[in-house]
């Protein structure tokens, strides 16, 4: 966990920038394919091997962590102002939410693909 992927053929450490872009390739291949398996390939820039970023389980251990971090602060937050306006319930879900998505590239593992195996996360 906190840890940013490397690339299972070379050892090369992604830099958080570069694995946002890894990122933003899967949702775009994704909608350009619509082939889950193929979408989540991609190119060391540095040996040319190809990798699978693969977000699950990992991804989902985040979303459960911060899905209970902010039930908690909204529950801890209406046991003490009496007067909180549900506006503020809304934004403190919203920087969750982005608190989540700053935090991704450090759930993503690199793994080697697997021919035999059919992938759907
Ligand atoms: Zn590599």
């Amino acid at each position: 966990m906190f840890k940013l992927p490397v690339c299972p053929h070379c050892g090369t450490v992604y830099r958080y920038k570069d694995v946002r872009k890894i990122l933003e390739e899967n949702i775009k291949n994704s909608y350009k394919t619509m082939d889950h398996n193929k979408a989540h390939n991609h190119t060391c820039y540095h040996c040319q091997k190809k990798f699978r970023a693969q977000s699950f389980p990992q991804g989902l251990v985040l979303v459960l962590l911060i899905f209970v971090i902010n039930v908690g602060t909204l529950l801890f937050m209406l046991s003490i102002m009496t007067e909180l306006q549900f506006g503020w319930l809304f934004v403190i879900t919203f920087l969750y939410i982005a608190l989540f998505f700053v935090l991704l590239p450090f759930f993503i593992k690199f793994k080697k693909i697997d021919k035999n195996k059919n992938y759907y996360y």
